[in-house]
């Protein structure tokens, strides 16, 4: 199975007017520190508040006209697209998620009245549960990042930033499966081979980022962080999320717990803006140095904008913070 443009091309008309054109708009505190123009390609403006709508409209869309319904696994976001997908083409959907799936997730995806199911403590029982339905009573999985129809929903992100910009020089990109990262390099590398796609995320348990260091799919051990969204292996069977990162992403970059903290709050105070901490990790990774100086306008994608608004205040506040565990300790802005 290979994917080419011609695959983003026929997703984009797929989701059009439906999941496309949000806005890229300048951050004029990140242009400051970078001496480029900045940009963030808000997803946080789509219906669900999160990109993942593109890839599960584009793979629903392609399913047969009898399919009895949809499942999934998901970290929220991906869940919340299906659902939201699945309802507009009235099928059933059916959402597994771990425990550690933050409550305001669970309850965005009933609101778009799909079925959920918690199950164990890590997205591979949620995934095991997701392939159990599918046996017993025929629903088809739809994975979050290992699917070329949900690869390339995501990959039409890729196309409206270089059509909005082809003088685009980097795109930041949030990193966990893979799916976003694949979809949007694919797209860009394909228009611009010159142009540089760098895969972020967090420096513990991230999956795709000690797979593409082994050389081959691994699993690591799922831990809380900021960027609940980027959490999840990328199933040790990879077939195609793994290989295109592997092939197409320049570098990955890792930030801390802390940074993605920083990054949140700068989004805040500087541009106004409210994003999950897996959408700041471009933002994080600049804002703590980690980035090569660039010679060309840079683009992050602000991913999604699910999160918990209690933890969120507090984080804004410069509370402590319980991340499992672990405690991750306060700063107030500009402290
Ligand atoms: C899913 C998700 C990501 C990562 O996308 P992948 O395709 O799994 O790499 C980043 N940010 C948010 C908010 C997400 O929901």
């Amino acid at each position: 199975m290979t994917l080419t443009l011609a695959d983003i091309l026929s997703a984009a008309r797929a989701i059009a007017g439906l999941a496309d054109a949000t806005p890229l708009v300048p951050s004029p505190h990140m242009s400051r520190l970078t001496g480029q123009d900045f940009l963030l390609k808000l997803e946080t403006c789509q219906p669900i508040g999160a990109f993942k709508l593109r890839g599960a409209l584009n793979a629903i869309a392609a399913l047969p006209a009898d399919t009895p319904g949809v499942t999934c696994c998901s970290t929220g976001n991906h869940g919340r697209g299906v659902a939201f997908a699945a309802r507009a083409r009235g099928l059933r959907a059916t959402i597994c998620m771990s425990e550690l799936v933050p409550q305001a997730k669970v309850d965005g995806i009933r609101a778009l009245g799909a079925e959920v199911r918690i199950t164990g403590r890590s997205q591979d029982d949620a995934q095991a549960e997701a392939l159990r339905l599918c046996a017993e009573e025929g629903l088809t999985d739809i994975s979050p990042f290992d699917d070329p129809h949900v690869i390339a929903g995501q990959g039409t992100i890729g196309l409206e930033l270089l059509a909005a910009r082809p003088d685009l020089g980097t795109i930041l990109v949030p990193l966990s499966g893979g799916g976003l990262a694949a979809g949007v390099a694919l797209a860009a590398k394909t228009i611009k081979p010159s142009i540089r796609v760098i895969g972020i995320t967090m420096e513990r348990g991230a999956a795709m980022a000690a797979s593409l260091a082994a050389g081959r799919p691994v699993e690591v051990e799922e831990v809380e962080s900021l960027a609940d969204s980027l959490g999840g292996g990328i199933g040790l069977k990879n077939r195609l999320s793994f290989p295109l990162c592997r092939d197409l992403l320049d570098d990955v970059i890792l930030v801390t717990e802390e940074e993605i903290r920083d990054a949140m709050q700068a989004l805040y105070f500087e541009d106004r803006m409210v994003a999950e901490g897996a959408s700041v990790v471009g933002l994080a990774a600049v804002l703590a140095g980690r980035l090569p100086v660039a010679s060309a306008p840079i683009a992050t994608i602000l991913t999604g904008r699910n999160l918990d608004m209690g933890t969120f205040t507090r984080i804004i506040a410069g509370e402590d913070i319980a991340l499992g565990p672990r405690i991750l300790k306060g700063r107030r802005y500009g402290a």
